[in-house]
């Protein structure tokens, strides 16, 4: 059997500080990998430059020019990273047999790749890299994230812990996973729905090598609510029991309340009624606003927009998009 092409898929948003440094890395497994017998020599570096404002296509194109194993492709507009992998997905899905997607500052140890194509040699269709450790980063940054997979997990979407977008999928995988249409993306929850043989190779995460984390808390909090919006609707479902639950204290309360009228005992209770109208129309407006968010999802699914468009590749292509 000939050795499987592979693909790696690298999201690129700004990096012009950090690409020149680990471009080359990325190309030194390509080749390390070759010459071990384990993947062929058309296998590819896959960059996606995803609507960056810096020299970040500009640097693609020129990595494309020196070397045939580096090839790019731009999106027409920034669409953040989720997309930015998925369309890199789904461009190489008919060109390679397996692809393995990862950051592209350095961040992902890029050792832990020999594991993986092991992996798959062995029969596995995906395999998650997974964080050994988090010691590089803050305490903040570790809890939040460890707390992010808890919650996501205890909400009822399954995802692999400490397990990013550092993985391997097989071309069979990805055929498969194209017919996930879904606008709103949470690849990592999306993924172990498709099923297939899968394990996971531990690596360890080090610090950005240069340039800045695009994932500020308030990127990573609407993740983690994206990821539990679009994959579980625990959500609705605990609004539902809260609602029976306070209809049948407010039951209880109209009761209570015509009781004591009827016994004569009325007090003026401005201060409890005040406070139970407040408790109850906070209570309304919170679930009003998880509802409205899975009516915003469902709006933005049935108008079945692209989601992701390439305005340009590295190399002369003409052939249809399906996204
Ligand atoms: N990225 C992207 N589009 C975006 C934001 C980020 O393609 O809108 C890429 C970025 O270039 C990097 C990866 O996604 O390769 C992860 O981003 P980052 O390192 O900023 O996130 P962190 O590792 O801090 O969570
Ligand atoms: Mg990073």
């Amino acid at each position: 059997m000939n050795p499987p092409i592979l693909y790696l898929i690298i999201p690129c948003y700004n990096e012009q500080e950090v690409l020149p440094i680990t471009a080359p890395q990325f190309l030194a497994k390509i080749c390390q990998l070759r010459d071990a017998g384990k993947i062929s020599d058309d296998s590819r570096v896959l960059f996606v430059n995803d609507g960056s404002r810096d020299g970040t296509w500009d640097l693609i194109r020129q990595l494309a020019a020196r070397d045939p194993h580096y090839l790019g492709i731009c999106q027409s507009r920034n669409r953040g990273h989720q997309n930015a992998v998925l369309a890199g997905l789904m461009e190489a899905k008919d060109r390679c047999d397996i692809t393995i997607s990862i950051d592209c500052d350095g961040q992902d140890d890029i050792n832990a790749m020999d594991a993986m194509v092991d992996a798959y040699l062995d029969g596995c269709e995906v395999v998650y890299g997974v964080r050994s450790k988090r010691d590089t980063d803050t305490f903040f940054k570790r809890f939040t994230a460890e707390s992010f997979y808890k919650l996501l997990n205890a909400m009822g979407a399954e995802v692999v812990f400490n397990h990013a977008d550092y993985r391997l999928m097989s071309a069979r995988v990805l055929k498969e996973f194209a017919n996930f249409k879904e606008v709103n993306l949470f690849l990592r929850g999306l993924v172990p729905l498709v099923g297939f043989k899968s394990t996971t190779v531990a690596y360890e995460r080090h610090e950005r090598i240069a340039g800045e984390s695009h994932y500020p808390l308030s990127k990573m909090l609407s993740l983690a609510f994206d990821g539990i919006t679009s994959l579980s609707v625990k959500p609705i479902r605990f609004i539902t029991g809260f609602g029976v639950l306070v209809a049948l204290v407010s039951f209880v309360g109209v009761i209570w309340a015509v009781v004591e009228a009827g016994l004569g005992a009325t007090v003026s209770g401005w201060a409890s009624m005040t406070s139970i109208i407040c408790f109850v129309s906070g209570v309304q407006l919170i679930c009003l606003g998880v509802i409205g968010e899975y009516v915003g999802k469902i709006y933005l699914e049935t108008k079945h927009r692209p989601r992701y468009i390439i305005s340009e590749r590295t190399w002369d292509d003409t052939q249809k998009e399906d996204n």
